[in-house]
């Protein structure tokens, strides 16, 4: 697997809590709104985003888990792909 591959697979990921505003759809099609749809959360922004974590490192299927909170962006395999 080549260093771009790597990257690509190891995506940032946003962990969001609820932002305490009243979201619409038609926000959440506009792309430039930064409004995102989360699974048990609903719709949310930038202000509700509680960290950034890694995408294939600390999510599974795409959702977090309990171990989720201890991940870190950039992640291990990440600082490790960019050392010189
Ligand atoms: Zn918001
Ligand atoms: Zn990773």
């Amino acid at each position: 697997m080549s260093a771009d591959d790597v990257r690509k697979l190891h995506s940032k990921f946003g962990i969001y809590d609820e932002c305490g505003h009243k979201h619409t759809d038609e926000e959440y099609e506009r792309e430039d709104s930064g409004v995102v749809d989360v699974e048990g959360v609903g719709l949310t922004c930038e202000e509700g985003l509680v960290q950034w974590v890694c995408h294939e490192c600390d999510t599974v299927d795409g959702e977090p888990d309990e171990y989720t909170e201890y991940g870190e962006w950039p992640c291990r395999t990440l600082k490790e792909l960019e050392k010189p």
